[in-house]
């Protein structure tokens, strides 16, 4: 069955090439969503039900890891599978990030393979085939 996404991060360049991942990965994409910032994605999300969130870190106005806190407290029963994508690679920041309930981490910049790899993980292409 085709996954929803949403695509949040601050450069429209970026934004766009996680797009263009997705597109040429195989995956069954459904529907991609993009924010530039915590905020505006927690809007969106009050609107659109998506079934992955892809978000950097360093973003204005409300960072990544705020927006995540946000995001897996008003969801806690069921929460929506978070992956991070940050050139923050540092062990404390994904140990922390892991700590809040993110469910995958990729370092800028990645492959287009890892990228699918990740999504994968957290959506379940397997079932059924
Ligand atoms: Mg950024």
């Amino acid at each position: 069955m085709a996954f929803r996404v949403l695509i949040v991060d601050d450069s429209p360049v970026m934004r766009a090439f996680v797009r263009r991942v997705l597109d040429v990965s195989g995956l069954d994409v459904g529907a991609v969503f993009e924010a530039c910032d915590g905020v505006e994605a927690l809007e969106l999300l009050d609107r659109e039900w998506v079934d992955v969130v892809l978000t950097d870190i360093n973003m204005p106005n409300m960072d990544g890891e705020e927006f995540v806190a946000h995001l897996l407290e008003r969801n806690s029963s069921a929460p929506v599978p978070v992956i991070v994508i940050s050139t923050d690679g540092t062990v404390a920041r994904m140990e922390h990030l892991r700590a809040l309930g993110v469910r995958g981490y990729l370092a800028k910049p990645f492959l287009p393979e890892a990228l699918r790899l990740e999504v994968e993980k957290v959506v379940g292409v397997c079932d059924a085939r």
